[in-house]
């Protein structure tokens, strides 16, 4: 990472000048608005993040009211997100904000970076878009792009290639506009400079500065090192009812979706014999047991393989919270792997 030219710097901002995506945290760049963005935006498609972040807006404006939500009701507003060690990590760091820095984020690197959940990229997004502070945010969009201008064949997910790119940024960073150079440089990932080989350089502003392009190579780029392939579980997902209520129990405190209410399962892919007999060896009184659609979802390093079972039960058992379908849309956050085997009781809410 040596190659990147000086020369980028104005013809992106130009280009940024000209037009730019119409993003609801882009009108008002508070501190917080963008810091919630940020952290919404981790792992997760813009589109996919617009309704999420109207809707914490207008429940949670404010750090002072993110740090006194209760968790049932900052999950909710994360329902679907994801990845929820985020929006726990969000209320940590709110609460933080309002015990050191007396409800306002700090306009200073080191303090945003020493934030529960706020790694360099978040830190570097909101020192410069909100305090215009002259730091680089550095995330695999801006990696991709680097790469390319670069010509450069390190796998992007080598730690000391991120620690060159940062640096080599740092360096380019324009004291007047650090925020919008950074915006430009992620909107050039996200609209021009595409992942998986699919770049389109004929609409990109720096193509005259880019040694990818110039050398045929823009496709081939960026190296990533080779993913480890995620581990199969297969699962039988529950869908339990008592009456006209639905049962849903915590998960386990540590692990996959820590913490989190979900549908109750079973190892393995059981038959219904299998099931039924399962769980009379738990005590259940099982009065009906009907097959559901199989299901898949896919987490980052597991994928969960789902068959399931619609099961009525003559009386509630110890260890399940029983709730109304209508209760455990509006007050619950079920994590979406479970959302397929919830079709079956949506009329009813
Ligand atoms: Fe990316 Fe193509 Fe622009 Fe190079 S010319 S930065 S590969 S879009």
């Amino acid at each position: 990472m040596s190659g990147v030219s000086p020369a980028i710097v104005p013809a992106l901002l130009d280009w940024y000048d000209q037009g730019h995506r119409d993003l609801p945290w882009r009108a008002q760049p508070t501190p917080y608005r963008v810091w919630v963005s940020e952290i919404m935006l981790q792992q997760t498609r813009v589109e996919a993040v617009r309704g999420y972040f109207d809707r914490w807006m207008q429940a949670l404006p404010d750090i002072r009211a993110l740090a006194a939500a209760n968790e049932a009701t900052y999950m909710k507003l994360w329902e679907g997100l994801g990845y929820y060690s985020r929006v726990r990590n969000l209320h940590r760091a709110a609460t933080e904000v309002c015990e050191k820095y007396g409800g306002e984020l700090p306009a200073d690197y080191a303090k945003l970076l020493a934030l529960p959940g706020v790694g360099e990229y978040t830190a570097g997004a909101v020192a410069s878009i909100a305090f215009g502070i002259p730091v680089p945010a550095v995330d695999g969009n801006v990696l991709r792009v680097a790469a390319r201008l670069d010509n450069d064949y390190t796998p992007i997910t080598d730690a000391g290639y991120k620690k060159r790119t940062r640096e080599h940024f740092a360096a380019l960073m324009p004291a007047d506009r650090p925020g919008d150079l950074n915006q430009a440089l992620m909107e050039l990932g996200a609209t021009v400079c595409l992942p998986n080989g699919a770049p389109l350089c004929g609409d990109c502003p720096v193509q005259h500065l880019c040694l990818a392009y110039h050398r045929g190579n823009a496709s081939t780029l960026p190296v990533r090192a080779a993913k480890k392939a995620r581990r199969i579980e297969n699962r039988t997902v529950l869908l339990v009812r008592c009456g006209a209520m639905v049962g849903i129990r915590r998960r386990p405190a540590r692990g996959l979706l820590a913490g989190l209410w979900e549908l109750p399962s079973l190892d393995g892919h059981l038959s219904p014999d299998e099931t039924r007999t399962a769980l009379t060896a738990q005590g259940w009184q099982v009065q009906k047991l009907l097959s559901l659609c199989p299901a898949k979802h896919i987490f980052t390093h597991v994928e969960w393989h789902m068959n399931g079972y619609y099961i009525e039960l003559a009386d509630q058992p110890a260890g399940m919270t029983f709730v109304t379908p209508a209760g455990l849309r509006a007050e619950y956050a079920l994590p979406s792997a479970f959302r397929a085997f919830l079709s079956v009781i949506e009329e009813e809410t």
